[in-house]
């Protein structure tokens, strides 16, 4: 029978969620939204000595700035909660003792003195079924002397029972069927006495299992640990249960080998994580999408294609084309090469499918850095922006671009200055003050008609007296189309401009 499909995102919050766990949130988001199923937040947090404060609350910020809903979870409750694993610890205890009564697990005393020793001893020491004999344990000490132990207080952890030279079948839905033999497995620590805590092993796979989780879609670093959780599995009687295993490609660094880092993102210049991060042992600040301009639509699309793609060259998605085009067939066993290019692209792109008015209101608070908006309309800002934006990846890019449209130059670029400013230029200026004052409308298709029209039957040399124009209103010989500026700027501020670059400009 089909089980309905209940996925998961099991973040641990020691530190600021990476992009490449964006990415597996959002991967696991797209499958339960495809499949109807549910998508699960799980907390993660067993491993007391990683515990950062702000981090559980980054998670949910940053999934919420994406739009990467969640069904169940600790905010949004759910019939299998608690979703928090520091919140679990009944739960846990049970079944590690299962696993005790059962001979599937045992009692380690070893002291990190003692195991440091043996390694020290023995090359390439493992803790398995050719050293266990060798060690503190409960297979190798009589039960009285385990239990006096126990009663005196001794710190123990339960290590689980690996058989060797077993072969252990992985079935991942990305990398097809891989066999493992388990005498390369260590017999993994499941619990703690010193802190009454499972290992991620132990609390992962019962949360799992107790979840009803039917696929778990994970980052690549995890598959090393699948073989453990299929024997896990097995030891618990619920080999039928196991969920349906998805290793997800790396996202390797934009040049070179290896692993995309956060120390790539600083010497690149590029964010490693969805939002700011203010880390709060050192104060440092790492930067975030969000605040780096990036709108979240684009930054889901950029992710969602870093390691899939729909079988053709579409790049462009909505969040309901990705759900409905997403598919695990689909995704790359190599790495994705982490384009940094590529997200600006995938910025620019959503920019241009905001419609104006959007943008301004997105662009208003950069703006408000500089000048009093309260002097301008939102009609006057719309079109401001409607002017430029094919020219901006970013927001923020806008203020550069429109500068002029808020604040008459004062200042006029040097080169242009010398490459367009002529000795009559003062006096053709003033004539075509002249000829704009008799415009009874300033839409620049009409303008510019009236404009060139004189130019033409002056026989003025075209380039120069529309680039000092230019220079004059915008103070360089750049920008959009000319009569599209005057047509917003209106008659009077154009006409006021062009006379203070004449009584400024001098050559
Ligand atoms: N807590 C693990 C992590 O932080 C979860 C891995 C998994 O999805 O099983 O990545």
């Amino acid at each position: 029978m089909e089980r309905p499909v209940r996925v998961r995102f099991a973040p641990s919050p020691t530190g600021p969620l990476h992009i490449g766990g964006v990415r597996t949130a959002l991967y696991n988001y797209l499958f339960a939204r495809q499949n109807h199923g549910a998508m699960i937040l799980r907390i993660e947090d067993t491993d007391s000595t990683r515990f950062v404060p702000g981090a559980e609350e980054y998670i949910n910020e940053a999934l919420a700035w994406l739009g990467i809903g969640i069904d169940e979870g600790v905010a949004e409750g759910g019939n299998f909660g608690p979703y928090k694993q520091s919140e679990r610890r009944d739960i846990y205890r049970q079944y590690v003792k299962q696993l005790l009564d059962a001979g599937r697990a045992y009692i380690a005393f070893d002291t990190p003195a003692e195991l440091e020793a043996k390694r020290a001893e023995i090359k390439n020491f493992q803790y398995d079924a050719s050293t266990r004999g060798m060690m503190r344990n409960s297979l190798s000490l009589s039960a009285d002397e385990v239990q006096r132990l126990i009663d005196a207080g001794e710190k123990y952890v339960v290590r689980f029972l690996i058989e060797p030279d077993r072969d252990v079948i992985v079935n991942d839905l990305i990398r097809g069927r891989v066999t493992i033999n388990s005498s390369i497995l260590d017999d993994k620590v499941l619990y703690k006495s010193a802190d009454d805590l499972p290992t991620y092993h132990l609390a992962n796979i019962v949360d799992d299992h107790l979840m009803e989780v039917s696929h778990v879609i994970r980052g690549e670093e995890w598959l090393p640990s699948a073989p453990l959780h299929v024997l896990l599995y097995e030891a618990f009687g619920w080999a039928d249960t196991m969920p349906q295993f998805v290793h997800l490609p790396l996202l390797l660094k934009p040049d070179g080998k290896g692993k995309l880092s956060k120390r790539d993102g600083d010497r690149l210049g590029f964010p490693v994580f969805p939002l700011d991060w203010h880390d709060p042992a050192t104060g440092d600040l790492s930067r975030g999408y969000r605040e780096a301009g990036y709108l979240p639509e684009a930054v889901s699309n950029f992710l969602a294609l870093l390691g899939w793609n729909d079988g053709t060259d579409k790049e462009l998605f909505s969040m309901d084309e990705l759900i409905a085009a997403f598919s695990f067939d689909h995704c790359s066993k190599k790495g994705a090469k982490f384009d940094y290019e590529k997200g600006k692209w995938f910025n620019h792109e959503y920019i241009m499918r905001l419609d104006d008015a959007e943008l301004a209101q997105l662009f208003k608070p950069v703006l408000a850095q500089h000048i009093d908006v309260s002097q301008f309309t939102d009609e006057y800002i719309t079109a401001a922006v409607g002017l430029i934006k094919s020219r901006i990846n970013f927001v923020s890019d806008a203020w550069e671009h429109t500068r002029f449209f808020f604040v008459a130059p004062t200042e006029f670029n040097e080169k242009d200055v010398k490459k367009r400013w002529k000795e009559d230029t003062p006096a053709i200026l003033r004539e075509l003050i002249d000829v704009l004052r008799g415009l009874d409308d300033m839409t620049s298709a009409h303008a510019e008609e009236v404009v060139l029209g004189w130019i033409k039957a002056n026989e003025y040399h075209m380039g120069n007296v529309m680039n000092a124009f230019r220079l004059t209103v915008v103070g360089e010989c750049k920008g959009p189309h000319m009569f599209d500026i005057t047509q917003l700027l209106g008659k009077d501020e154009t006409i006021a401009r062009i006379e203070r670059g004449i009584a400024t400009i001098t050559i």
